[in-house]
């Protein structure tokens, strides 16, 4: 059932699953609607390059979810993120041969109002303008003419208020634009064709790149294991990055630039030696990680993609805007991202 667009989705999915600038840990996320009535959605915790012809994703009836964001009454006395992820769940069916019992992406409600393919990931690209005071002009320089349409939302809580917020967008628009530029978040690009969907996410990364004049360069992730849950950073980026530039574990707290940050990072981050799962040597500028290896794998993705942002920023004299701490605080506490952040401890 649905071979072709099953296809598409784990291909597309794994192409940039594979990638750590565009994808940190088990962030990102992308879906395909199948029909008139499903949509495959990544499921949440899973990585993009972990996903399958049959595995990774969950099945959802998202003309449901759409009529749920148009009909929702904000006056009424409801827990909307609690409510939201109910009815998501409720309306999530299992096909044969798929695994049961996993929960969709925390993101799966704005998949549901775009184009039939779908890609949301945190580039270091999109996010170099997402999360710095001047990426909007910058984007809006590169893409307001596009002939695909942008538009770039502000920063929104993810999940119920942040689909929300892009139903509200897309309303205002007579035609839905395909790039989508989350502040302080990532990107969104979505297309009825499947090649044009693969297409547009790189196009809008290379599009960054050569306006800011930037090389093309992303340097992967590497952890050598150096004990029992033990791993030291052999990323190239991070060598130096912390050796001697007081940027301790003060410092990530307050340079947290995304919500995924938010999650792998704030109050994760030590210095010296081992008080945490990630543990800043100020003096030899070592990151060592004290955790299993698919949590330090993330955390140190996130580290590169964090750097790799800084660094880029600070070349290019734009100011980089982390997030606000009630915003933090929010994140930390979600139960959504709770459930991600167990999914890391198997
Ligand atoms: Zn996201």
């Amino acid at each position: 059932m649905f071979e072709k667009k099953l296809k598409q989705f784990a291909k597309m999915s794994q192409a940039l699953g594979v990638r750590a600038d565009y994808a940190q840990g088990g962030g990102g996320n992308t879906s395909v609607k199948l029909n008139d009535e499903f949509m495959a959605v990544k499921a949440s915790g899973y990585k993009l390059k972990d996903m399958k012809v049959d595995d990774g994703f969950v099945v959802i009836k998202y003309k449901e979810i759409q009529k749920y964001y148009a009909e929702v009454d904000l006056e009424s006395d409801t827990d909307f993120y609690k409510d939201s992820t109910a009815f998501v769940k409720a309306n999530t069916v299992t096909l044969p041969g798929l695994k049961d019992g996993m929960r969709a992406s925390v993101e799966a409600g704005f998949h549901s109002l775009v184009y039939d393919y779908v890609l949301h990931t945190h580039s270091v690209y999109a996010n170099l303008l997402c999360c710095t005071k001047e990426g909007k002009s910058i984007a809006d320089k590169i893409f307001g003419k596009s002939e695909y349409g942008y538009a770039w939302v502000p920063y929104i809580t993810p999940g119920f208020d942040l689909t929300l917020g892009i139903k509200h967008l897309l309303d205002d628009h007579d035609v839905m634009p395909k790039i989508i530029f989350m502040e302080s978040h990532g990107i969104l690009v979505s297309s009825d064709d499947y090649d044009e969907c693969v297409m547009l996410h790189e196009m809008v990364s290379e599009a960054i790149l050569e306006e800011l004049d930037l090389p093309n360069e992303f340097e992967y992730v590497g952890l050598e294991e150096t004990g029992e849950d033990t791993f030291v950073s052999k990323s190239e980026i991070l060598k130096g990055y912390f050796k001697g530039t007081g940027r301790d574990s003060k410092w990530f707290e307050a340079n947290i630039l995304y919500p995924d940050q938010a999650a792998y990072l704030s109050g994760n981050v030590a210095d010296g030696c081992c008080g945490n799962k990630i543990n800043i040597n100020g003096g030899t500028g070592e990151v060592i990680y004290k955790t299993n290896y698919k949590e330090a794998l993330t955390m140190e993705e996130s580290i590169v993609a964090l750097a790799y942002i800084m660094e880029n920023a600070k070349a290019k004299k734009m100011t980089p805007v982390p997030m606000k701490q009630e915003d933090i605080d929010f994140i930390k506490n979600w139960e959504g991202v709770k459930y991600r952040k167990n999914l890391l401890k198997k």
